[in-house]
C-alpha cells in the first residue's frame, strides 16, 4: 500500500532532529511491505490532495512566525483533510501552531489553525529536559525531550496525549502532556520522539494507513529490541532528572 506524508515547512521547522520521525515512519511502513511517500509543503504551497498523514516539527520562534501567516491560511484545507480522516503529528512549535494562537516571548500573538482546542503563552524560563508520560489511553509510556517557553493550556474536556511522570508537560503545572483528538497529535515530545517510541509511530502509521485504505489497519508487530533499549534509557534519564529548571 502506498501511504502519503505531507510535511509542513521541513525548512523552518525542524529542531531536534524532528525529520527523524519522517525516517522512522518510512522504515516501518517498509519492513511491512508498504511505502511511504513524503511531499514537502513549504511556503505558498497549496496543501495537495490525497495526503494520509500530515507531519510538522518544532522550530524557534522566529521560524514560527515567519510560517504562521502562511499556516493560517492553509488551515481550512487541513481542516477539510482531517475532517475526511487524515492524520496529522506536530511537535512542539508545530503542536503550539495547531492551537488557536501561540503568543511568543516577545508578545507577538501567532495565529494558530484551531486544529486543537488549546492555546499557547510563553513564559520566562524554558522547560528543559526529558519527559517520561503515562499513556493510559493505549497502556504505554511514552519517552522524549523537551525544550520550550510556551505554557500550553487544553480547553475544558481536551484530552492530553498523556500524563506527566517526569518533566514539565504542557504547562509545567497541569500534569499533563499534548493533545489527542482522534487521528490528530500533538506533544513537546523531541528526540526525536518516534525512534523510542515504536508502538506510537505504528499508531499513526496505522492511523495513515486507514486513511489511505479505508479500513482499520493492523501491523504485525516488530521485535524492536533497540527501540525498547532506547526507550529504557530515556526513560531512565527522565525519571532521574526530568522536570528540573
Ligand atoms: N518556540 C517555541 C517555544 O519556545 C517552540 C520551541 C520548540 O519547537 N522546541 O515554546
Amino acid at each position: 500500500m502506498n501511504v502519503t506524508v505531507g510535511h509542513l515547512y521541513p525548512d523552518y521547522l525542524n529542531i531536534y532532529a524532528d525529520r527523524g520521525n519522517i525516517a522512522v515512519l518510512t522504515e516501518r511502513a517498509r519492513l511491512r511491505g508498504h511505502e511511504l511517500r513524503v511531499v514537502p509543503i513549504g511556503l505558498a504551497g497549496a496543501v495537495p490532495n490525497g495526503i494520509d498523514l500530515f507531519y510538522v516539527g518544532g522550530g524557534q520562534d522566529r521560524e514560527q512566525a515567519l510560517v504562521s501567516g502562511d499556516l493560517e491560511k492553509k488551515g481550512e484545507a487541513l481542516g477539510a483533510a482531517v475532517e475526511d480522516g487524515a492524520a496529522f503529528l506536530a511537535v512542539c512549535g508545530g503542536y503550539q501552531l495547531l492551537g488557536r494562537f501561540y503568543r511568543d516571548r516577545a508578545g507577538a500573538e501567532l495565529p494558530g489553525i484551531g486544529l486543537l482546542p488549546l492555546h499557547t503563552v510563553a513564559g520566562e524560563r524554558r522547560m528543559i529536559g526529558d519527559v517520561l508520560l503515562e499513556c493510559e489511553w493505549a497502556g504505554r509510556t511514552l519517552a522524549g525531550f523537551e525544550n520550550h517557553a510556551g505554557r500550553t493550556h487544553l480547553d475544558e474536556g481536551a484530552e492530553p496525549l498523556g500524563r506527566v511522570l517526569a518533566g514539565f508537560g504542557n504547562d509545567g503545572e497541569s500534569g499533563f502532556e499534548g493533545c489527542r483528538q482522534g487521528r490528530v497529535y500533538g506533544t513537546y515530545l523531541h528526540g526525536p520522539l518516534l525512534p523510542r517510541n515504536p508502538w506510537f509511530a505504528d499508531r499513526v502509521l496505522a492511523d495513515a494507513l486507514a486513511h489511505a485504505t479505508g479500513g482499520e489497519v493492523e501491523l504485525e508487530p516488530l521485535a524492536d529490541e533497540l527501540e525498547a533499549q532506547a526507550h529504557a534509557v530515556s526513560a531512565a534519564r527522565a525519571r532521574a532528572r526530568g522536570g528540573r529548571y
